[in-house]
């Protein structure tokens, strides 16, 4: 969807992690057109390249670094980056997840479990407590991340995926809490069923597509640009006082603990 017509986020630099495509290269987009100057991520470099000349013919200033947000010399590299090119970083969109594992929850493997709460909970807790003191600095700091309806209600076949996703709402309302004091907010989205390529699976098979569209009150799948503009509020002056808050973007699926 369109920016607003006000530019929120002028002077604002935002890092939005796994920013190549899908959701999270809609966020970077909408930041971008909001004022702010991007720096999208992820961990191969030709899609990189291909994400920061989208967004610069749309006139966004954006860059971009090769992050995977399991390595720590990678995301070491990606506030490195950061600061060196535009001196301060005032937002973190923490948007990267796995999942390795489809079925019964019971049929898990160790390794499945153990890249899904790497990718999906250790490391989002990692790239928040480095990214806290530069975003303390910044004096806007705000770090919002992307979570999902399958952290409220559990979603058959995907047991592992949401449970970490729980975990990552618990791990967002901590930190708020943790870091208030040091002037850094720290809310979430939870998106619905939304159509990237992470979801392709679920949404490309018909019985599978016409049980969710049941669920969903607005009857549609949605689009990545239209979880955009919660993160977007999420990150500006217009929601000083909203911390600790999960923000769900689901069509009005059912999405409670
Ligand atoms: P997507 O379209 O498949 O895009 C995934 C992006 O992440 C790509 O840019 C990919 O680029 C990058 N990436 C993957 N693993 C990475 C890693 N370890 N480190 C850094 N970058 C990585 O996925 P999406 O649907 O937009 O999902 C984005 C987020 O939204 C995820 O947290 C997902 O759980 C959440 N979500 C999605 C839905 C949905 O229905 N689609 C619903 C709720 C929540 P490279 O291959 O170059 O790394």
């Amino acid at each position: 969807m369109a920016s607003s017509s006000v530019r929120t986020l002028v002077d604002r630099v935002a890092v939005v992690t796994a920013s190549t495509k899908g959701i999270g290269f809609a966020i970077a987009r909408r930041l971008g057109l909001d004022g702010a100057k991007v720096i999208v991520s992820s961990r191969k470099s030709k899609n990189v390249e291909e994400a920061v000349l989208a967004l610069q013919l749309e006139g966004i200033e954006a860059s971009g670094v090769v992050a995977h947000v399991g390595n720590k010399d990678d995301r070491k590299r990606l506030f490195d980056y950061t600061l060196g090119k535009h001196g301060k970083m005032d937002i973190l969109v923490s948007n990267a997840a796995a999942n390795p594992h489809y079925g019964d929850l019971m049929t898990i493997t160790d390794s499945q479990w153990d890249k899904l709460m790497q990718i999906n909970v250790t490391s989002a807790f990692q790239l928040a407590q480095e990214a806290i003191p530069h975003l303390e600095t910044s004096g806007h700091g705000n770090l919002v991340f992307v979570a999902s309806v399958a952290g409220f209600q559990p979603i058959q076949g995907l047991g592992a995926y949401s449970i970490m996703k729980s975990a990552l709402i618990g791990l967002s309302k901590n930190l708020a809490l943790a870091v208030a004091h040091r002037n850094v907010r720290v809310n979430a989205i939870a998106p619905g069923i939304i159509r990237t390529d992470f979801s392709k699976t679920l949404i490309e098979d018909p019985l599978k597509h016409n049980d969710i569209i049941k669920r969903i009150p607005l009857g549609r799948i949605g689009e990545a640009e239209e979880t955009a503009g919660a993160v977007s509020f999420l990150v500006s002056d217009e929601s000083s006082y909203l911390t600790g808050e999960t923000i769900s973007v689901n069509g009005g699926m059912e999405s409670r603990m």
